[in-house]
């Protein structure tokens, strides 16, 4: 990137091509206003520091001079001074001074300088899908080299209705749309229909554009959901400080959304088996209870608990163990059905919530369980798993720890008769509760 210097003294002048190259600015020194506003009529700079006395004239009005150029108006114009009083900043920033800094602060001004190099990085690299709706194809042309120079993917269409039916199909990180359009659909047809979109995409930013840059029209885009106005003729550096917000504001809400997703899937899943952990079956397992009672549809709990599993570790050892209970859990996951909820309740002990399913049907599948896990032969241990089922009664109420407690009862007498078997248990008439 270019800077350039208007800067009488010479010692200064040493001290700031010094900084420029240490964070990576081209300086171009002047010590004559009117050469330097020749050379940047000619060959625009991406910076412009200045000092506030200068040889043939001062820093504020060469930026006034500045702002009057057609093609240097935009850029950054930064005020060197060695005074300390206030009375500049008014003056100054009519002008149209960007920064004003104190001579002797050359901290702050590396800093500055430091942050354009690399916020024109992120500018020119950035990784990311545009949907472009433009019916003007000069127009289109001139903002599609402004967005490919950033880095964009853009997918340019000329009628709303054409870009509509792209945006549901595919991925995309901002829709940049003019307001008048050819075609039924208008701009903010587009956005309203973006807006009223079902799912997450109904949160993708929308900047839109137009040629009549009037308030009213302003308020009315932003009531119906776009994020952003840009007037057109479009400002270059202006689009593209709009584009690269929206995007990197977009690109941080996916990323705190995933890391959500992740610490919701964390908090209840087991760590080992990869099943639904003990605290989200307390969680699920009473809305699931509650609606097949509403609904008046069966619902059975399984409760299986592998046998002799404390000898599995005593021969084995504790990782042969732990390889046991991961094969048993995924034989449970693929064995169940989707709408099934299968958790690791604790150490060997897993628990199984079958809707729309009855006893028998309970019975049945626990069979074909116990059968499964009997052939298993995880890393060549012979495992089998002792099963309790019951069914919830739909003509009273009752909590689930009453129905766990059935099938756990029914665990128990399954040890009691030789383990590896299915005991059916009933929900006895004063374990029954209130929900
Ligand atoms: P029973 O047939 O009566 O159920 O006997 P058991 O040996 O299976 O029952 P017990 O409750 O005496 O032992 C359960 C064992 O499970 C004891 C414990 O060390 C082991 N265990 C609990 N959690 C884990 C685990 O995460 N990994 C391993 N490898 N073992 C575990
Ligand atoms: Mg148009
Ligand atoms: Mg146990
Ligand atoms: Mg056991």
């Amino acid at each position: 990137m270019k800077a350039l210097i208007a800067e009488p003294t010479k010692a200064y002048r040493q001290l700031l091509e010094t900084v420029c190259h240490a964070v990576g600015f081209k300086p171009l020194f002047f010590t004559n206003t009117s050469e330097a506003l020749q050379h940047l009529s000619l060959h625009p700079v991406d910076l412009v520091l200045t000092s506030l006395q200068l040889l043939d004239n001062d820093g504020i009005n060469f930026c006034k001079k500045i702002r009057e150029l057609k093609d240097t108006k935009h850029i950054p114009v930064v005020l060197l001074t060695a005074e300390k009083n206030k009375t500049i900043e008014e003056p100054a920033t009519q002008a149209g001074i960007t920064e004003i800094f104190h001579k002797s602060d050359i901290p702050r001004l590396q800093t500055y300088l430091s942050e354009l190099i690399s916020r024109a990085s992120t500018y020119n690299n950035m990784d990311a899908r545009v949907l472009y709706v433009e019916d003007s194809l000069s127009v289109a042309k001139l903002t599609i080299h402004i967005l490919e120079a950033m880095g964009l993917d853009i997918d340019h269409f000329t009628h709303a209705e054409h870009a509509y039916e792209a945006f549901q199909t595919t991925d995309y990180d901002l829709v940049l749309t003019d307001i008048f359009l050819a075609g039924n659909m208008s701009g903010v047809g587009l956005v309203r229909a973006i807006r009223s979109t079902e799912g997450n995409k109904i949160h993708i930013p929308v900047l839109t554009m137009s040629a009549q840059d009037d308030s009213a029209r302003k308020i009315e885009l932003l009531n119906c959901g776009a994020n952003d106005y840009v007037a057109k003729p479009i400002l270059k550096e202006e689009l593209m400080a709009r584009v690269h917000n929206l995007i990197t504001n977009k690109k941080l809400l996916d990323k705190l959304k995933a890391q959500q997703h992740l610490l919701q899937e964390l908090a209840m899943t087991d760590q080992l088996t990869e099943l639904y952990n003990r605290h989200f079956l307390m969680e699920i397992a009473p809305k699931h209870i509650s609606e097949a009672f509403r609904h008046k549809q069966p619902l059975s709990l399984i409760v299986i608990d592998l046998d002799n599993f404390k000898t599995v570790n005593d021969t084995h050892g504790h990782s042969a163990g732990d390889i046991v209970l991961t094969q048993t859990a995924r034989l449970l996951k693929t064995t169940c059905r989707n709408e099934d909820i299968a958790a690791r309740f604790g150490g060997e002990e897993f628990v199984l919530i079958l809707r729309h399913c009855d006893a028998e049907s309970a019975r049945k599948k626990a069979e074909v369980l116990r059968m499964k896990i009997a052939d298993l032969n995880p890393e060549g241990i012979a495992v089998s798993a002792s099963f309790g089922v019951a069914e919830l009664p739909l003509d009273s109420v009752c909590k689930f720890d009453v129905l766990f407690s059935a099938a756990d009862h029914a665990v128990y007498e399954a040890k009691a008769r030789g383990r590896n078997c299915v005991v059916i248990g009933k929900v006895s008439a004063p374990e029954m509760g209130t929900q």
